[in-house]
């Protein structure tokens, strides 16, 4: 990466350790300055509602438009941001985006429940639910068409600092969701603790769903036990009418996933969204 990131003095390096440090320096840097010079932008992903072949909802993704090396994605950068403490301005700033585009759709009668991802850092800061009310405030979007989407993973390093403070971002009528759900291995008895109403089975069980597999049955028993405790389940990653077909069957909510489109720009979404809205049979 490092001939991308501008400069050459890596070259003087031998040692890896000190080469990957300078990197990340540079990249720090970079960032720092990109947040500053507004080159973040959010990309939106469509979710298709199962019920109805609806778009109901659209997950919020940072892109870095970097002046050299063009859109840089969030696995390049989150990591970094979280180590750093940067992770506070791209998250308030993702969820400001995403906050105002959920309620200029809201206003053109196109209500879509937009997702922001948010790191465990963001929460433990402590001012995640005043930032967020703040938000919903200024922008008047109503509350439950705000999603916030935790990992599995983040939460069971931090469940009982965590808890209290979804209790209070749940009190504000926003939605919460467990990310990439079935990698971190928590005990499952662990979800009826945290306040959350949708669970997002991670894409890499999706991938290898077919009819009979341990993915398969993975996949059921999730769709099945989030469905005993109410809550409603997404599955990422869906590339196949396969796959598709097979959820549906299952009784899965809602899917997300190449198929039904990319990550895209807020102004192409409202074309994928009227698109669906008026050939639902596509999907
Ligand atoms: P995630 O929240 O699990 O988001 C889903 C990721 O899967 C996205 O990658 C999306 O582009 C990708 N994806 C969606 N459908 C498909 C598919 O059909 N096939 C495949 N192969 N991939 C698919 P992306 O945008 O690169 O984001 C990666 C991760 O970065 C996210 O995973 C999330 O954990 C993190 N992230 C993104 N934006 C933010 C943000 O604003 N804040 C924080 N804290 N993390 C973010
Ligand atoms: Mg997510
Ligand atoms: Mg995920
Ligand atoms: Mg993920």
């Amino acid at each position: 990466h490092a001939k991308h990131l501008g400069g050459n003095c890596f070259q003087f390096y031998t040692d890896n350790l000190q080469v990957t440090t300078l990197e990340r320096l540079q990249l720090e840097t970079q960032l720092r300055k990109g947040i500053e010079n507004g080159e973040l932008e959010v990309f939106y992903q469509p979710k298709l509602n199962l019920a109805d072949d609806s778009i109901g909802g659209a997950e919020a993704l940072v892109r870095w438009r970097h002046p050299q090396r063009g859109l840089v994605g969030p696995g390049e950068f989150i990591s970094l941001a979280e180590e750093t403490g940067l992770i506070g301005a791209i998250g308030e700033f993702v969820l400001r985006q995403a906050v105002n585009q959920a309620y200029a759709w809201h206003q053109q009668g196109l209500d879509v429940r937009v997702s922001v991802n948010v790191s465990v850092h963001q929460v433990r800061q402590g001012n995640l639910t005043s930032i967020v009310r703040q938000v919903l405030e200024e922008t008047h979007l109503p509350a439950r068409l705000l999603e916030l989407e935790l990992t599995e993973s983040q939460l069971l390093d931090n469940v009982e600092s965590v808890i209290a403070t979804l209790h209070q971002l749940h009190a504000l009528g926003i939605k919460l969701a467990i990310d990439d759900f079935g990698t971190g291995y928590s005990s499952l008895s662990y979800l009826k603790r945290f306040p959350v109403d949708y669970v997002k089975i991670d894409q890499t069980f999706i991938r290898d769903l077919s009819q009979g597999g341990e993915d398969a049955a993975i996949t059921r028993a999730i769709i099945a036990l989030a469905h005993n405790l109410e809550l409603k389940v997404v599955a990422e990653g869906v590339e196949t009418q396969d796959q598709l077909d097979f959820l549906r069957l299952q009784g899965c909510d809602e899917i997300q996933g190449y198929l039904i489109s990319r990550p895209i720009e807020a102004l192409d979404f409202v074309r994928v969204l009227r698109a669906h809205a008026a050939s639902p049979s596509m999907a």
